[in-house]
């Protein structure tokens, strides 16, 4: 379990937190307006009235145990942008900031964030490859190229050896798990036999993933 602070608390802010609060971790949520605030005192662990563009109110809220600092101030890019030199200021080490346009994510990129979010892009390409690839499920880019996968094993693959799907790709994409039911399997060869239903989670490159995929119908 770990600590988080989360400043703004519009749709994407709030969303952020109470999934944080979802996964086990406690998150201190903070807004100027004390209506919102008041909204949502009884969701988050703590929610704090404070305009974050005062360095003096933010140093009053002791952000040295969070794990991170997520801003999510998005339409607001001159509070957005003070928020984020305060926080550089008082020695925050991981900020990650919700930016609404390029000139916001190159100011905030000099300023050494960590993280940038474009959450209106991000969901399209998401929405694009789920529609683009119906039989993957959710994915992770791991950098250089690299991608795992989560696809939901079909009816028709039923009793397929996985070497036979994977063979195609010439090894050069790996088994992570599978999920069958309740249990978690990892000790998997090419003559793992599929079930239909089974989750299983691929590790490739793009262009080898995207080969795969219609084999997967
Ligand atoms: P959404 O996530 O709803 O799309 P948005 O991108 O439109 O939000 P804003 O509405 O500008 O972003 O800000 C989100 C929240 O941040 C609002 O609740 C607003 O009150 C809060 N906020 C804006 N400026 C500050 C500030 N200086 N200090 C603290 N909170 C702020």
């Amino acid at each position: 379990m770990a600590h988080f602070t989360v400043i703004g608390l519009g749709r994407f802010g709030i969303a952020a937190s109470l999934e944080l609060i979802y996964l086990g971790h406690t998150v201190t949520g903070v807004d100027r307006d004390p209506k919102i605030v008041d909204k949502y005192v009884e969701e988050l662990t703590q929610a704090i009235i404070c305009d974050s563009t005062d360095e003096n109110a933010l140093r009053e809220l002791d952000l040295g145990n969070s794990e991170a600092v997520l801003i999510a101030i998005g339409e607001d890019m001159q509070s957005s942008l003070l928020c984020t030199l305060a926080l550089k200021n008082l020695g925050v080490q991981e900020i990650w900031v919700k930016a609404s346009s390029k000139a916001h994510h190159t100011i905030v990129s000099k300023l050494g964030v960590q993280r940038i979010i474009h959450p209106e892009e991000e969901m399209g390409v998401r929405v694009a490859q789920s529609l683009n690839y119906p039989m993957v499920n959710n994915y992770l880019s791991l950098g250089h190229g690299l991608y795992v996968v989560e696809i939901h094993i079909k009816a028709s693959l039923h009793d397929t050896p996985i070497g036979h799907i994977l063979g195609c790709a010439k090894g050069r994409v790996q088994t992570v798990l599978i999920q069958r039911e309740q249990d978690v399997l990892n000790q998997i060869d090419q003559d793992f036999v599929l079930k239909a239903n089974d989750i299983i989670l691929l590790c490739g490159t793009r262009a080898e993933l995207k080969y795969l995929a219609p084999r997967l119908v």
